[in-house]
């Protein structure tokens, strides 16, 4: 038996078990031995009953004397008997277990743990975990340290232990992948060693070293694949030879009516820089909302212009290309570029002499002739799933040639998630915002407050002709605006409006048509509707300068980071703005974690501190498509991610290294988390 023999394989594992293991996504023996305990019980206190203490978790050794059923006198059905061993008697109770009497009969060993504690007034173990000892097999769910796993209905951690140690005892010895000196420069177990410790560790410290071990290796693998995935790259080439004009890019820039930011002229030349190489770019453009990461872009696709190629922008809503669209027409009129909108909704003709191709991923279906495209844009791409992007790639290359691509987003991902997670791209970042920009004033609002909040928000529409967003949580996990949300949001408009009654309001939400959005957006953009509520598509690009108030609806089910860029929707003007933040939630937890939003810190900080409150799931968990997910290793393990990588980009320096720990030997092999 190995790796990847399939569970069903082993003994007592039938069909019923093999779908119940299914469900908790294990198929191989692999993936069985993978299935980490999340916690482990500490029994390591082996006692006798005269010394066993009440408070006290213990193991004992001890005899059955006694078990009967009893009805308690709430009438429940409670299994009460004694045990002892050499030293003494002790009261033992179960509730609920009748079929407990018939295996745990006076004269049967077994091995009890728990905590001693009263039961009325004698001393007793309550509900203690047991197994009956045969034969010379050691106690394995009541001695020690006890692994526990993420169960499933009809699947207990018992039941796991028992499978877990057999598989443990059965299969052929794992291959050591990694090189004996990295083994002992960073204090690491052996594979199979850690395999076996993390199951089943003699001391809480040895299943942290095994750990260690296992995420070391994980993330090792993730890096080597990202670094190898990069030097891969360099084989292509890009089809086009781009020269960069500078004299007309100079000028471009000048004309602008506004100055680039330092980040901005640095992200620029970086992003000019990977044109003129004869390899395809692959750079990662991340910067808060309102950061100004269209003109990078455009200064690119101007750059592809001025060599006689074309250039494709990818946006994730149809809003989004819209504006773009808006923007880039304006803003390359004089130019005599032609750009060109395609979504799913609008179709120009006359493709053939488009200079700059913007759409959704319409883009990627339609039929389009994209000869001559030099440079694809990707926005917002933790919008798209992998596939897609990767699609939109390869439509537009072939063989060895690959456009340069620049994705850009406004998810602050830290530092060491982004160098672990898209590794094998260049990152550019924004880290300030333009200058001018007021701060918005943000107030994290109680329920109790919620009232009074909404009618400063009315006399600030009637007295300074404010514009207020209200945006409202998605329901479900799943990062996709579905019906219930919809309905939520409907809910709400329906309340405003009956209480703003001389207010004009407007719904927004991704199942209108695009006409029907089109509609609501020019006339909040025009000014005839003052509040629109919305879902939060308004996250994805919305540039209203005159929106001034942000008021955010149950504000505990996003993330800081996510929250920062709602409110990034407002202060883009010069009228002062501000944010309401709004959980429906009186905890004490919550208010303390949202008031983080009122303290002014960049996106970046916002984002490393949801990581460590709430854990990566916030920044890209289910709102990030083509995250990689890891099996062992945490996102969290800041230093654990440095240190591989650390090893990994010394390891790609020295050849003789870089044979032995071929990734594609990794245990955990990284194959399966493509990044474009
Ligand atoms: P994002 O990074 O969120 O995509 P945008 O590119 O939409 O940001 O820019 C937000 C706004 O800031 C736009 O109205 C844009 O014209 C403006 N802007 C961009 N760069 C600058 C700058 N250097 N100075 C002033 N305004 C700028
Ligand atoms: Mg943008």
């Amino acid at each position: 038996m190995n790796f990847q023999s399939s569970v069903s394989k082993l003994p007592q594992v039938g069909p019923s078990y093999a779908l119940r293991l299914k469900k908790l996504g294990i198929s191989t023996i692999k993936d069985l031995l993978f299935h980490l305990p999340h916690r482990y019980l500490d029994y390591s206190r082996a006692s006798v009953i005269q010394r066993a203490r009440v408070g006290e978790t213990v193991t004992l050794l001890a005899k059955i004397v006694s078990l009967k059923n009893q009805y308690t006198k709430a009438g429940r059905k409670m299994q009460i008997g004694q045990v002892e061993d050499e030293s003494g008697k002790l009261t033992v109770v179960w509730f609920n277990q009748s079929f407990l009497v018939r295996s745990l009969y006076p004269g049967v060993t077994v091995s009890l743990a728990g905590k001693i504690g009263w039961f009325g007034r004698v001393k007793a173990l309550v509900s203690p975990e047991y197994e009956i000892l045969r034969g010379a097999a050691p106690a394995i769910h009541t001695k020690g340290i006890v692994p526990v796993y993420p169960e499933t209905a009809g699947l207990s951690s018992k039941w796991l232990r028992g499978r877990i140690l057999k598989t443990l005892s059965t299969i052929d010895k794992p291959e050591e992948y990694l090189p004996k000196k990295i083994l002992v420069t960073y204090k690491l177990p052996t594979l199979s060693e850690a395999l076996q410790t993390i199951h089943f560790p003699d001391e809480l410290n040895t299943a942290k070293k095994a750990y260690k071990r296992l995420a070391f290796e994980e993330l090792l693998s993730l890096h080597l694949t990202s670094l190898k995935r990069k030097k891969s790259r360099q084989k292509y080439s890009p089809y086009f030879k781009i020269e960069i004009l500078r004299k007309e890019v100079d000028n471009f820039i000048n004309k602008l009516p506004f100055v680039l930011t330092a980040g901005q002229q640095k992200a620029v030349g970086e992003l000019l820089g990977d044109m003129q190489k004869n390899y395809p770019m692959n750079r990662l453009l991340e910067g808060d909302v309102g950061s100004g990461k269209t003109i990078v872009a455009a200064i690119g696709a101007f750059v592809a212009f001025l060599n006689g190629y074309q250039t494709v922008i990818m946006a994730p809503t149809q809003i989004l290309a819209q504006q773009h669209f808006n923007t880039l027409s304006e803003l390359f009129s004089a130019y005599k570029i032609r750009v060109g909108l395609i979504t799913s909704e609008v179709v120009i003709k006359d493709l053939g002499r488009i200079d700059i191709f913007v759409g959704t991923h319409a883009l990627i279906h339609k039929k389009i002739n994209f000869d001559k495209v030099a440079l694809v844009v990707i926005d917002e791409q933790h919008r798209f799933g992998v596939e897609q992007r990767a699609h939109l790639v390869k439509k537009i290359g072939r063989s060895i040639y690959s456009p340069h691509t620049l994705t850009m987003t406004a998810t602050p991902i830290p530092r060491t998630v982004a160098l672990t997670a898209y590794g094998d791209l260049d990152l550019s970042l924004l880290s300030e915002l333009p200058p001018g920009r007021l701060k918005v004033a943000t107030w994290v609002i109680t329920p109790a407050k919620r009232e009074k909040a909404f009618e400063w928000v009315a006399e600030k529409i009637k007295k300074d002709k404010a514009q207020v967003f209200v945006v409202c949580p998605l329901i479900e996990e799943s990062a996709k605006e579905t019906m219930l949300s919809v309905r939520a949001v409907t809910k709400e408009f329906a309340e405003l409006k009956k209480s703003f009654k001389s207010t004009s309001i407007g719904l927004l939400h991704g199942r209108l048509k695009a006409k029907e959005k089109d509609v609501v957006l020019s006339a909040f953009k025009a000014g005839e509707i003052k509040m629109l509520v919305s879902t939060p598509v308004v996250e994805v690009g919305i540039d209203v300068p005159k929106a001034t108030i942000m008021v955010i609806e149950g504000a505990e089910r996003f993330g800081l980071a996510t929250l920062h860029q709602l409110r990034g929707r407002v202060g883009r003007g010069q009228t002062k703005s501000y944010c309401l933040i709004l959980p429906d939630s009186k905890a004490l937890k919550v208010a303390t974690r949202l008031k983080a939003l009122e303290k002014g810190l960049s996106g970046f900080e916002l984002a490393e501190l949801d990581l460590k409150l709430r854990g990566p799931g916030e920044i890209f968990g289910t709102a990030q498509h083509g995250f990689p997910e890891l099996t062992v290793a945490s996102w969290q393990d800041a230093e654990l991610i440095k240190e591989s990588r650390d090893l990994a980009e010394s390891i790609f320096k020295q050849k003789h290294l870089l044979k032995q720990v071929d990734t594609k030997n990794c245990f955990l092999v990284a194959g399966s988390h493509e990044v474009v």
